[in-house]
């Protein structure tokens, strides 16, 4: 019995220090600022400095300077983020950067639940409009995710994760943050605009949008690409639309330079931006009946494409409102 407590305990000590509890620590040369010091072990973003600042407080001199022989904590090189609605393999996520700290998203990709949106129809099988929006959706919030952002995921499908699939499996489980989604169109939008609005009035930032994503255009023209619809009464989902709109027309021009891209920006009458407190966008990003589209959809890339131009549009217009 001994022995075995022995071992156990053994193992105990061997095993804690991999389990979080290890922190590195250096000491500091001579002369040496805090920031020379950070720069040496490669920490040299502002919240290593402030994180930093945070762990070695008792341990500074009077002016909060570095004391010679003493050993300090570093701050860990990355954070990490975990969402389990990424999937398995995409759930821990690393916050690269602080550029988009201080905004907070509630995504929406349309449709969901027992109504799969647009349905389209390739090589027998049926795309759903609800799955690539969803997808697109999750590529999105990861990507913002990753810039520091804080994000809602109000749709949500707790087992497909980020797909890499072209024919992505059709599903009814998507809830709106765990609520049943009703069938009826009318009590559908009015769920998710509630659903934003209450986190809305929680949140503090003061840099706050709402992203609709859908894959389906009512346009009857065929020429148009990609749509942006803001509310009308909203100079903010204006500069924002427009943003975007610019972003997509620049990337259009240097990966397609040939096929010219028209994206229009317009005002419409939809219940979901005129419902949410937040400035609302609404994306039309193609129609998944249109095989020319359905190209944009199907490739893993391309809606990896899709979700980065529409976070460096974001991350623009939060630039814009945070100077
Ligand atoms: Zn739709």
């Amino acid at each position: 019995m001994k022995y075995i407590f022995i071992i156990y305990t053994s193992i105990l000590f061997i095993f804690l220090p991999i389990h979080g509890f290890t922190q590195e620590t250096g000491t500091p040369g001579k002369g040496e600022g805090i920031l020379q010091f950070l720069k040496r072990f490669e920490r040299t973003k502002p919240e290593h400095y402030t994180q930093f600042m945070e762990l070695n407080k008792s341990k500074l001199d009077k002016n909060n300077g570095l004391r010679l022989g003493v050993k300090y904590t570093l701050p860990p090189m990355n954070r990490e983020g975990n969402e389990p609605l990424f999937g398995e393999k995409l759930a821990k996520y690393t916050i690269e950067s602080d550029e988009l700290k201080g905004a907070c998203f509630y995504l929406v990709s349309g449709h969901g639940g027992p109504d799969p949106g647009a349905i389209g129809v390739l090589q027998g099988h049926q795309l759903h409009e609800d799955e690539y929006a969803y997808d697109i959706m999750l590529r999105l919030a990861r990507t913002l995710m990753s810039k520091g952002a804080k994000v809602h995921i109000i749709i949500q499908d707790a087992a497909d994760g980020i797909r890499d699939d072209k024919f992505l499996a059709t599903g009814d489980r998507e809830t709106c943050m765990g609520d049943p989604i009703p069938l009826n169109q009318v009590q559908r939008l009015k769920q998710r605009c509630d659903k934003i609005n209450t986190l809305f009035r929680k949140d503090k930032e003061a840099y706050r949008r709402a992203i609709f994503i859908h894959l389906d255009s009512r346009s009857e023209s065929k020429q148009i690409d990609v749509f942006f619809y803001h509310y009308e009464g909203s100079a903010k989902g204006k500069h924002l639309a427009n943003t975007l709109q610019d972003v997509f027309n620049k990337k259009y021009d240097k990966h397609q330079p040939n096929r010219g891209f028209s994206g229009t920006v317009n005002t419409r009458d939809l219940y979901v931006i005129e419902q949410t407190l937040p400035v609302a966008v609404f994306l039309e990003l193609g129609n998944i009946q249109n095989s020319r589209d359905q190209q944009r959809f199907l490739l893993n890339d391309n809606r990896q494409a899709l979700a980065n131009w529409i976070c460096e549009g974001l991350t623009q217009d939060f630039r814009h409102y945070s100077k």
